[in-house]
């Protein structure tokens, strides 16, 4: 078992960003990661809104030298607990379990679902959750996608490349602009196919018969939320299920913060995950500096 000064659970932009910073300002800190660091950088390609080009796992690499370089440890593992412990916190792994002075969890959002009671069935047989892993298998093929938020509508774009026909469904969201695909303004509610997918039937909003809709996958980007389980229980969360936090990123408990996508209010963007790792660094830092709560002068 080893103390640090902070344990940050999950390694995706929002964690390496926080373990570089907290590792620079001197503070010892582990990133545990399930996946050994990445996260959703690791499914995409070419990085839209940046300052220059880069592929995911080409800015997943950056910051994985990044922390390391400034002093951070980085362990593969799969965070299973989360419990106060003196004043601190103790955080258990599949592997053992390490006490720190405070925690950020950067845990990203978990894959999304649908919410139907078959929709198992179909898991990694017509259910994805990556276009840029999955899309190359359903060249040629109809496929549709679950979500309307900005990553739906680009998946949805990048797949009309290959697919012969992409049709968005919006799931309750506000429907894009459609570019090289169709949308409807619906919610699937049935999943149809005996040895894979072979349609989906959705419902449109306007009330009007169910569409069945010709398809081979349906790749889901709504309903994610944080899979927070081990550490979600008395943590105040949005309508969203994502953490609430106060500006320093504290969650609702002391010496515990949040960060990245799993952070209610949190732009879902590399550029706003990055810098909310920082800000959570620097929020636990202050304690430290000054641990007994004195102001200053
Ligand atoms: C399709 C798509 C395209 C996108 N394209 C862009 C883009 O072009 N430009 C842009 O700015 N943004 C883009 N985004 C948004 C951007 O990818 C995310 O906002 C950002 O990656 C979130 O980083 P994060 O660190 O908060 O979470 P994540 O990257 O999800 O990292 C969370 C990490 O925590 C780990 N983890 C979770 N729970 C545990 C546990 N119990 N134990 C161990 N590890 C755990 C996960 O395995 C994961 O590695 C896109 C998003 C999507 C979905």
């Amino acid at each position: 078992m080893a103390v640090y000064d902070i344990v940050v659970i999950g390694g995706g932009a929002a964690g390496l960003s926080a373990a570089a910073a907290a590792a620079g300002l001197g503070l010892s800190c582990v990133v545990i990661d399930r996946m050994g660091g990445g996260g959703e950088l690791m499914n995409l390609g070419s990085l839209h809104d940046l300052d220059e080009p880069l592929t995911g796992p080409d800015l997943a690499a950056r910051l994985l030298e990044n922390a390391v370089t400034a002093g951070a440890e980085l362990e593969i593992g799969e965070v299973t607990g989360l419990a106060r412990e003196g004043e601190g916190w103790r955080v258990s792994t599949d592997d053992g379990h390490h006490d720190a002075r405070a925690v950020i969890l950067a845990i990203g959002l978990a894959p999304g679902t649908l919410g139907l009671a078959n929709e198992d069935d179909y898991e990694a047989r017509g259910l994805s959750h990556c276009a840029t892993c999955d899309g190359p298998l359903y060249r040629g093929e109809p496929v549709v996608v679950a979500g309307a938020d900005r990553w739906a509508a680009l998946e949805a774009q990048e797949l009309s490349a290959g697919c012969s026909e992409v049709t968005l469904v919006t799931q309750g969201g506000v429907a894009p602009a459609s570019d090289g695909f169709t949308v409807i303004s619906g919610r699937i509610v049935a999943l149809e196919g005996a040895r894979g997918l072979d349609a989906v039937t959705v419902q449109p909003d306007d009330g009007s018969a169910p569409k069945r809709v010709t398809t081979q996958a349906v790749f889901v980007q709504t309903g994610r939320r944080p899979a927070g389980g081990f550490a979600l229980q008395g943590l105040a969360c949005g309508p969203d299920g994502r953490l609430v936090t106060d500006d320093a990123r504290q969650t609702s408990l002391p010496g515990l913060y949040a960060a990245g996508d799993a952070r209610t209010g949190a732009e879902r963007t590399l550029g706003f995950a990055m810098e909310d790792g920082r800000r959570a660094a620097a929020g636990a830092l202050a304690p430290k500096l000054n641990p007994l709560g004195k102001s200053a002068g």
